[in-house]
């Protein structure tokens, strides 16, 4: 039977519910794109004092009236200026993957962005003694996309495949087309990821509380980066992974 006070009552609950949500939503919201903007501000005004202290610490550890002394504290100035440097370009970088339009997207072989992230690990693994290889397409691997966004892909997992290997183990990069898409596989002898840390490793500054992993220097961005930069470009990753035993990541975007 229709109860029109009692269905009334129900409804007014019901829309006030839903206002009460939608505000909250919408504050949320506020707040997200404020934390968006602040992240863009600072770092943005960071980056140019910054770029300063690492030019003029290298400019003083050159001058040959410096003591001992005053050269290890000109170095660990540098050090931690350039350490900054890294957290500040890897927020702009993870702020400019935020935004909602891409922009302009081109086709765009991926085997040369490969091959230039291959050559700037090469150095730091062949000092550990570790063991990289690279298997890329000759005829190319084209994805349509973004220059500047795609090369964090092999960049952030080459990079961390040998941060996170131990001396004279190995790290495998391919490229390859297969099946309307092009996969970018990065396996390495590394110390591994737990199952609980898998699924949080592409978290904004998620760094594992292994101790293996924590001796090694990191923001807790590169993987967020990836993730971001992977989803922008209609692809996706996957990860497997033993700890103890390596790593493999997994990334498979349309081809283009
Ligand atoms: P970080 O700057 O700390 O390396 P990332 O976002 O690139 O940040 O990675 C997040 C965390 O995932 C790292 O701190 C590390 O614990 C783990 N991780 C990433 N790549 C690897 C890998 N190849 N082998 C083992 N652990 C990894």
């Amino acid at each position: 039977a229709i109860d029109i006070g009692r269905d009334l009552g129900r409804v007014l609950a019901n829309a006030r519910t839903f206002e009460r949500e939608h505000r909250l939503v919408e504050e949320l919201q506020e707040l997200a794109d404020y934390k968006t903007r602040l992240v863009a501000t600072v770092s943005h005004e960071l980056r140019t004092p910054l770029t300063s202290v690492v030019g003029f610490a290298e400019l003083l550890r050159a001058a040959p009236e410096l003591s001992d002394r005053s050269r290890t504290a000109v170095d660990a100035i540098q050090r931690g200026a350039v350490r900054l440097t890294r957290v500040v370009e890897d927020l702009l970088v993870l702020h400019r993957a935020t935004d909602a339009d891409i922009g302009e997207v081109l086709p765009l072989d991926l085997a040369p962005i490969v091959a230039d992230a291959v050559e700037l690990s090469a150095g730091p693994a062949a000092q550990r003694g570790i063991t990289l290889t690279a298997d890329l397409p000759e005829g190319g691997a084209t994805v349509l996309g973004v220059a500047h966004e795609l090369e964090h892909l092999p960049t952030n997992l080459i990079g961390n495949a040998v941060k996170y290997t131990p001396d004279h183990g190995t790290v495998t990069v391919s490229l390859e087309v297969l099946a309307g898409e092009v996969v970018l596989t990065c396996t390495d002898s590394g110390i591994g990821i737990s199952a609980a840390d898998q699924e949080r490793v592409f978290e904004e500054f998620f760094r594992s509380a292994d101790p293996e992993a924590a001796a090694r220097y990191g923001t807790g961005l590169g993987l967020a980066i990836v993730r971001r930069v992977v989803e922008r470009h209609g692809g996706r990753i996957e990860l497997e992974s033993d700890l103890g035993r390596g790593s493999t990541f997994r990334v498979s975007l349309p081809a283009g």
